[in-house]
């Protein structure tokens, strides 16, 4: 059991190592600028939280700066056209966080600003218990633990809390994790910034305690950590055995017509929900016995290969369909320009023109 001396020692280790360590990251204020006074802007917190739900630094910074200089406030986000936006988000993956993400600017104009404890900011669109208390921490200071695959690793190894490899093991194991790192912000000193503990333990996690090979040596925990002391820290977390994930099947079909190619919008709810895409068959657990019943008219389809697509629940294998569009063909969706096109799709659907340019050459009619 870890006393309130034990936890005041490990916060200042944890603080001391921040000020020397701390990542610079586009919508960060760093703990010197913090203490000079900056304060963070919640937009730029919520914008970069959104965007990292699922996927790593490197890849969404790129987005983050584009989204940040064309639209350098919540109100410019909340005037934007939606095809803008979902067009911005094109290879970010899981378009309902864009639709959630216009949504949310949209509210937060409205209500002149974002709320500025979690349980508010909770009542936003898109917004889960995760989001708020990362926003409620790093940009306005609560006293609550935003708990991220980083900070869930740290404090599992610190505390050595494992699982039996079950769902319920897990599940028992996630809320131990919850408790832990909420007993830190708790502990907190009276002039801390709640905001700083969360991104040093999220810095901690990225850089030395990583998944693979923590750095034992150089952290600042190391004289504290239970999994060191048990030898194996690698080990923690122990989460939930990974379930296989499911294929499904199905066809994309590339009209071209010179340089441009037919895209469809997709319906606003369910997946890539809102966005451009070539048009495609339904996608399902069985093959199709006839590929074409569902293309968008009768063209000369040639099949030029296969993508393939992995979404959170299941892996898609997409065969790809290429055909010249006939002159005056009636033809449902919008004619695009081909490198319009690559820079709007999302990425399984720039993955199926990519195919298809490049496995037909530029067609003309
Ligand atoms: S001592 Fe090692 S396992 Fe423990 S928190 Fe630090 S890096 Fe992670």
């Amino acid at each position: 059991m870890m006393t309130a001396h034990s936890l005041r020692k490990m916060l200042t280790a944890v603080d001391r190592w921040y000020r020397r360590h701390a990542r610079v990251l586009p919508w960060r204020v760093g703990p010197e600028a913090r203490d000079a006074g900056v304060k963070p802007d919640p937009y730029l917190v919520w914008l970069s939280e959104v965007m990292l739900q699922q996927t790593t630094i490197p890849h969404a910074t790129p987005y983050f700066d584009a989204f940040r200089k064309r639209w350098p406030t919540v109100k410019k986000l909340a005037a934007a056209r939606w095809e803008d936006v979902s067009a911005a988000w094109a290879g970010l993956g899981y378009y309902s966080r864009a639709r959630n993400l216009h949504a949310c600017a949209k509210a937060v104009a409205e209500q002149g600003g974002f709320p500025q404890d979690a349980k508010g900011l909770r009542d936003l669109p898109g917004v889960g218990p995760y989001t708020a208390g990362a926003i409620a921490s790093i940009a306005f200071d609560e006293r609550i633990a935003p708990v991220d695959g980083n900070i869930e690793r740290v404090v599992s190894r610190v505390w050595a809390i494992g699982s039996d490899g079950t769902d319920k093991g897990w599940r028992a194991a996630k809320v131990e994790i919850g408790a832990r790192a909420q007993a830190m912000a708790d502990a907190l000193p009276a002039h801390a910034r709640a905001g700083d503990l969360a991104q040093a333990l999220m810095d901690l996690g990225a850089t030395v305690c990583t998944p693979r090979k923590p750095n034992c040596l150089i952290c600042p925990l190391n004289t504290m950590c239970a999994a060191r002391a048990e030898g194996d820290p690698e080990r923690y977390p122990v989460k939930a055995d990974k379930k296989a994930t499911p294929t499904r099947y199905g066809s994309a079909f590339v009209l071209m017509n010179g340089d441009e190619v037919l895209l469809v919008r997709r319906p606003p709810s369910g997946l890539l929900g809102g966005m451009v895409m070539p048009p495609t068959s339904a996608w399902s657990e069985t093959k199709a016995d006839d590929p074409l019943a569902e293309a968008p008219g009768k063209f000369a389809w040639v099949q030029v290969g296969q993508v393939r697509h992995v979404f959170t629940h299941f892996a898609l294998k997409l065969d790809v369909w290429c055909a010249n569009a006939q002159p005056r063909a009636k033809i449902i969706g919008e004619w695009m320009s081909t490198d319009d096109a690559l820079a709007a799709l999302p990425t399984v659907g720039r993955k199926a023109v990519a195919l298809a340019v490049g496995g037909s050459g530029k067609r003309g009619r």
